[in-house]
């Protein structure tokens, strides 16, 4: 009687589920009470504390990105509690974050040569798992960040994907300290690499459209900053570019001196128009791609980030306005970062 009695309890949460996607103004995110999910060995139950809110989840529920499962529950900058840690050796009570890694094969020849970001399996927080709009969540646990004090809830939610892929193109573009370099398009990511490129002492040259974009990385130190068909007036070391525009990819080459490297921060460009070697890629500059990120990645970046106290600009939603926070993401309609917290 009374095993029969627990095992017909069934714990719930809040959550917001995608089941079709459509255009944010139809508010395709249903916020329901949905089973809590139960654990596998190797995962940890988080209470959700806070979820950023990234472009690509805007991408996903209005169906850019085709979905993957019947279901998902997105968001994929996940700050929360571990509740429960299962066969793990983590704690109960820790706080970690979560980021678009939701997991990796390890068997892969990519795994097994360092490249996990290039992984040929890898599974996406919010995508092809469940993610971090919800009071609770999974996540593999050796896919889990500890998070340090310094850095609170609010500021830790953003680093998780945009940060983290901002600091994953500087190494990219193999940018050193006291170096010039130019940030082409100035969003989530720039707007947190700049203070990390402040940190390393480089000069920063931001090219950008948008007066908004401007006037933030003029009062975030940038020392140029010029229009997106404005060329920085000196020669930059690295660049990167965060437009998904193969012409900015071209302007910024045309930017950089002999040996200098682009990294490219898109998944998508739109095509790479025809340019001339000999003037711009000649003398061994580099154009490259920045795929993904691997956990060491994340961890040196949330370390550099609770030194450094980087503070993103954030607006806070609750999780029954999660369809809000993604419109004021794509009507660009609040500045900084959206963050729901539950
Ligand atoms: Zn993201
Ligand atoms: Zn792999």
């Amino acid at each position: 009687m009374q095993a029969a009695r627990l095992e017909s309890v069934t714990i719930h949460m809040k959550a917001a589920i995608l089941a079709s996607p459509d255009d944010i103004s139809k508010c395709p995110l249903e916020i329901r009470d949905v089973p809590r999910p139960l654990l596998k060995p190797g995962q940890v139950l988080l209470r959700v504390s806070a979820c950023g809110v990234c472009r690509t989840d805007l991408h996903i529920v209005e169906g850019e990105l085709p979905p993957r499962c019947n279901e998902i529950i997105p968001g994929h900058q996940i700050v929360g509690e571990i509740a429960d840690p299962g066969t793990t050796d983590l704690t109960s009570g820790t706080r970690v974050g979560v980021s678009w890694i939701g997991g990796v094969d390890g068997a892969c020849w990519y795994c097994r040569h360092g490249m996990e970001n290039l992984c040929d399996a890898p599974a996406f927080t919010g995508y092809s798992l469940n993610g971090g709009y919800a009071e609770y969540t999974i996540a593999r646990a050796d896919f889990t960040y500890s998070l340090e004090n310094r850095l609170d809830d609010l500021q830790a939610a953003p680093l998780l994907c945009a940060g983290i892929i901002g600091f994953r193109s500087l190494r990219v573009a193999e940018v050193k300290h006291g170096e010039r370099v130019g940030l082409f398009g100035f969003g989530a990511s720039a707007h947190l690499a700049i203070a990390v490129l402040q940190a390393w002492n480089c000069e920063v040259y931001v090219s950008t459209r948008g007066a908004s974009h401007r006037r933030l990385a003029a009062s975030l130190g940038a020392t140029w900053v010029g229009s997106d068909t404005e060329r920085p007036p000196v020669k930059l070391d690295r660049a990167v570019t965060f437009a998904p525009s193969g012409d900015v990819v071209v302007t910024a080459l045309a930017s950089l001196r002999k040996g200098g490297v682009v990294a490219i921060n898109a998944i998508h460009l739109d095509r790479i128009p025809e340019f001339d070697y000999d003037s711009l890629l000649w003398g061994e500059r580099q154009i490259r791609s920045v795929t993904n990120m691997t956990r060491s990645d994340a961890r040196d970046f949330l370390q550099i980030a609770a030194d450094i106290n980087l503070r993103p600009k954030t607006t806070v939603f609750s999780l029954d306005q999660v369809n809000d926070a993604l419109a004021a993401i794509k009507n660009d309609s609040i500045d900084g970062a959206a963050v729901i917290v539950l």
